[in-house]
């Protein structure tokens, strides 16, 4: 029954090809750049696409313009899948370094070019075709499934899944989230089973002004600053502690990166590095009044970023500790943000059946990896604690740069995994 509701599947998917294409190619017409993160237009075109299969669509949005759209593709009683996709873009950047234009959803061979088709209209168009072919199937055989195709997810999430999660509105026991990045989804797929947490911090340094021909009578800010900096930056020998756990996902992960071409040495060992020790990003800075005069006041921002399982608040108190000992003066350590990584069980229920799907459409076992960025994932694992795990047909190094493409052979993959798994997992 099962393998018959499979193939049928997998037969639907092939015959809806050209429509993947064009749907594909017609969502990155949509300028759906955020800021300002308007995806109004595009939530209805989707949910009039959907109508016209006969499911019922809803928007849902905190401020009208930034549009969450949602359609229910229900299954037997049971189990309940949250698919999770935004359709929010990031500027195009420089026209005259894209081939094509980044609104225009070219088709070219196998590949559809725009921006967003990696990231992750191309996903989106995917998970769209899943949900047509999964309301043609019987109720019975599959778990029901909620499709979201968020805003703003490359703004911060805020009025998207963050604001969706807070209303009450997102539910469900598993998450299969479709913002995926990897090398080649066909012949070597890969599973996100978590991501990095962070800790963003900004250094104040407090001194006093003085003219800059008697320094002697000042207090340099920003000579301080400099010296705290190197305090902060030696929080990249903190050596993480790696739960026994996630350890395969991590060596993965490390594989998964090594694997590239073209890599130097220094950043082979960096990569390495990454997943066992935090990377510490000194990324904005700020101080200084007149070029006569010693400054009072100056600031630094830290992007830290941290393996899952590892705390943001123990590495704060290592810092502020590092600080301390440091016997700077007028050095204050502000939190600005901060979130915990989180790494899902390699063989939990939910990731035996998402590996699965993919081994029935790839024919190939995939692996773990690790995102060393963060997804809107996280706000899910923190706000429902359900397994999350990512999957989709977005390439790496594509995403926000120019020439953007994703390819059609792995929008059709995505397509089958996403609805296989609700075949698998109910
Ligand atoms: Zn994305």
């Amino acid at each position: 029954m099962r393998a018959q509701a499979i193939y049928t599947v997998l037969k639907r998917a092939e015959e809806l090809r050209s429509e993947l294409i064009s749907l594909t190619s017609n969502l990155i017409k949509f300028r759906t750049v955020s800021p300002p993160s308007n995806t109004l237009e595009c939530a209805e075109f989707i949910s009039s696409y959907l109508e016209k299969s006969g499911l019922e669509a809803k928007i849902y949005s905190k401020e009208e313009e930034k549009a969450n759209v949602y359609v229910r593709v229900t299954g037997e009683p049971g189990r309940k899948i949250i698919w999770l996709g935004h359709l929010d873009v990031v500027p195009e950047g420089r026209r005259e370094e894209w081939a094509y234009d980044p609104y225009g959803g070219a088709v070219v061979g196998d590949r559809i070019y725009g921006r967003g088709a990696s990231d992750m209209k191309g996903s989106c168009a995917a998970a769209i075709i899943a949900a047509k072919i999964l309301s043609e199937m019987g109720a019975e055989s599959k778990a029901t499934v909620d499709f979201w195709f968020t805003c703003d997810e490359e703004a911060g999430s805020t009025n998207g899944t963050k604001w969706l999660l807070k209303a009450g509105l997102l539910h469900g026991d598993a998450c299969l989230v479709g913002d995926f990045l990897s090398r080649d989804p066909i012949k070597s797929p890969y599973i996100d089973v978590g991501c990095r947490g962070y800790l963003r911090l900004r250094l104040k340094v407090t001194g006093r002004v003085a003219h800059a021909s008697m320094s002697f009578y000042g207090d340099n800010a920003i000579d301080k600053l400099i010296a705290a900096i190197r305090v902060v930056k030696d929080a990249e020998d903190y050596s993480l502690k790696v739960p026994e756990g996630i350890k395969e996902a991590v060596e993965s992960s490390i594989e998964y990166f090594l694997s590239q071409g073209g890599l130097s040495e220094k950043q082979k060992n960096a990569i390495r590095r990454a997943h066992y020790y935090p990377t510490v990003s000194l990324t904005m800075i700020n101080g200084g009044v007149k070029i006569n005069v010693v400054p009072d006041y100056a600031e630094a921002s830290f992007d830290i970023r941290i393996l899952p399982g590892s705390s943001p608040e123990d590495l704060l108190k290592h810092i502020k500790g590092m600080i301390d000992e440091s016997g700077i003066s007028g050095v204050n350590v502000d939190v600005i943000d901060s979130e915990s990584g989180y790494c899902e069980s390699w063989n939990s229920e939910f990731a035996m059946s998402l590996r699965r799907a993919i081994r029935v459409v790839t024919g190939v076992e995939p692996r773990p990896k690790i995102i060393l960025a963060t997804s809107d994932a996280a706000p899910v694992k923190k706000v429902l604690e359900i397994p999350c795990l990512a999957f989709g047909a977005g390439i790496e190094g594509l995403a926000h740069a120019p020439n953007e493409y994703v390819t059609i052979d792995g929008l059709l993959v995505a397509t089958k995994v996403y609805s296989i798994l609700p075949l698998i997992y109910r």
